[in-house]
């Protein structure tokens, strides 16, 4: 089924929507950088770069606010975050739209992807004051041992135009009650969301009152713009999160100068449906996975291999969700599937395809679907048999396209899920808590994310977040992720009247 769009008028909408929460015109009109909504296609505002110099500037205004900002005790740090919270709360509605018209989201992801930066503030609002550090048993007589955890520095986050906000509060809202200042370059294809994200952090530091001017900032501009974020010496921490083409040249350069990195990057995420699954809620869980977002999660559904004894029972229904499946307008429509972000992402999906169709698949879906708009793209989301994990499968391809595979050991299917460079997410559905438990253990699932029953998308904050291999090997979010944002001294403190040396070693002057 495909719902039609009606008559929405995006560019307006943007308009009305960044006057609303505070954004300066002059931010997002007459500039050299177009910004386009998937949603139809159309030029909704034009944007003015930072240069290098520019960003150059931000960064060491940025590193000047680190410096008063770290002598703020972290709890009324967390104060901020708080107040960040309650005006994302209040302007949950209006961002929530912006991300569906700038990133194409349905109106419940667009939503729910503000929800997910409401309840990082909240999380990091408790962690404002749980910053520990152990105290450590010392060898020696009279002393003590204790780690003592300090803020890091500006932080660079880059991020991709997926989740073109949670992703930012992931790290600021950690970033900010860690005491650090956070500079952003967002995607060039959602801007506006970040103007948009930045107005709203305004609005609570006005309401917190003396918070350091240039705290946190955004860059707009491409990749030139992130490279400066990359390279300067003043930036501790890059939070890059994007394709592994661009981790494999931001993180080398981060390295180079001795910067943190954390690197969130692609996923090819599998599934594994086993005999004994409850196949209601795997069907369920495979189509949310793999055609949610159209396809563009990073942790979206892309490989699924199906055990023999159930493949007749689950693949015949899963077909049918798919050419069932509402792909329209995520503005107008009740429609689940919106459009592809632009026609690169278009283009890359049907190339996919007919390199699936020359190993051997058999493709259900995946065609373009006219909504009127010459410049959007919106398609069925596409299921491909496959005889094998071959070509394409191996790669990711930011699109809605399941790759499903017959299997009939248990081992083998584990070792060909294992068997791509990226590691983010990974799903096994079985009723069988052996074939779970070994998923679970160090011989399964070799991906940051393993879930049991659940599909590979939709995570909480709570969990740090993040995917081995070529995914980066990057965790933010929850857990303990908020130790990435600060730097660990060890202290030994000598109480007593002596000076013994550890191991036992002498040194005897006089
Ligand atoms: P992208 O790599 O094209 O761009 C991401 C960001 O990196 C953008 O802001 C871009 O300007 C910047 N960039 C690109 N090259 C750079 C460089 N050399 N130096 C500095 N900055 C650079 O990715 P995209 O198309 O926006 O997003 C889709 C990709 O992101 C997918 O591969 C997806 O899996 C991945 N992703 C990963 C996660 C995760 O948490 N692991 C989350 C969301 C998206």
């Amino acid at each position: 089924m495909n719902i039609a769009t009606k008559t929405v008028n995006v560019v307006q909408e943007t308009a009305s929507i960044l006057e609303k929460l505070g954004v300066a015109k002059s931010l997002y009109t007459g500039g050299d950088m177009a910004s386009y909504s998937p949603v139809t296609g159309e030029q909704v505002a034009s944007l003015k770069t930072d240069s290098a110099a520019d960003a150059a500037a931000k960064i060491e205004k940025a590193e000047a606010a680190f410096r008063a900002w770290r002598l703020v005790p972290a709890p009324k740090r967390g104060e901020l975050v708080r107040l960040l919270g309650e005006e994302l709360r209040a302007h949950k509605a209006d961002l929530g739209r912006l991300v569906s018209i700038e990133a194409g989201k349905i109106t419940s992801e667009g939503l729910g992807e503000v929800q997910e930066m409401i309840d990082i503030c909240d999380f990091a609002v408790g962690l404002s004051r749980q910053l520990y550090g152990l105290t450590i048993a010392t060898e020696r007589p009279g002393h003590r041992m204790m780690e003592t955890w300090h803020p890091l520095g500006v932080i660079g986050v880059i991020s991709a135009f997926n989740f073109p906000v949670a992703v930012w509060s992931w790290n600021t809202a950690l970033a900010l009650v860690c005491g650090n200042a956070v500079v952003w370059k967002p995607s060039e294809k959602t801007p506006l969301t970040a103007l948009a994200s930045q107005a709203i952090l305004e609005k609570a530091l006005a309401r917190f009152g003396d918070a350091p001017e240039g705290l946190s900032q955004v860059l707009i501009g491409d990749r030139a713009i992130g490279e400066v974020l990359v390279d300067h010496p003043k930036v501790a921490l890059v939070s890059a999160t994007g394709s592994t083409r661009m981790g494999r040249d931001v993180g080398p350069r981060l390295a180079k100068r001795f910067a943190r990195a954390i690197l969130e990057l692609g996923g090819n995420n599998g599934g594994i449906v086993c005999p004994s699954a409850d196949l209601d809620m795997a069907l369920r869980a495979i189509a949310f996975g793999a055609m949610g977002t159209a396809g563009q999660r990073c942790t979206t559904l892309r490989r699924l291999f199906v055990h023999e004894s159930v493949y007749d029972a689950l693949v015949p229904r899963l077909k049918k969700a798919y050419q069932s499946v509402s792909v329209g307008n995520p503005l107008e429509s009740t429609a689940l599937v919106g459009p592809l972000v632009d026609k690169p992402a278009f283009d890359g999906m049907q190339k996919a395809l007919s390199e699936a169709k020359a190993h051997g698949g058999t493709i259900t879906g995946g065609e373009r679907v006219d909504l009127g708009h010459a410049n959007s793209y919106y398609v069925k989301p596409a299921l491909v048999e496959m005889p094998k994990q071959a070509g394409p499968v191996t790669e990711e391809t930011f699109a809605p396209i399941l790759y499903v595979m017959k299997y009939s050991d248990f081992d083998a299917a584990v070792a060909d899920h294992n068997a791509v460079g990226a590691g983010l997410s990974s799903s096994i559905f079985t009723l069988d808590l052996q074939e779970a438990e070994r998923f679970l253990s160090p011989d399964g699932s070799d991906c940051g994310i393993a879930n049991v029953n659940i599909g590979t998308s939709g995570a909480e904050i709570g969990g740090a977040f993040g995917g081995e291999k070529e995914t980066g090997g990057g965790r933010e979010s929850g857990s303990d992720a908020w130790k990435a944002y600060m730097r660990r001294a060890t202290n030994t403190i000598n109480y007593s009247k002596a000076l013994p040396l550890a191991q036992g070693v002498s040194f005897d002057i006089e």
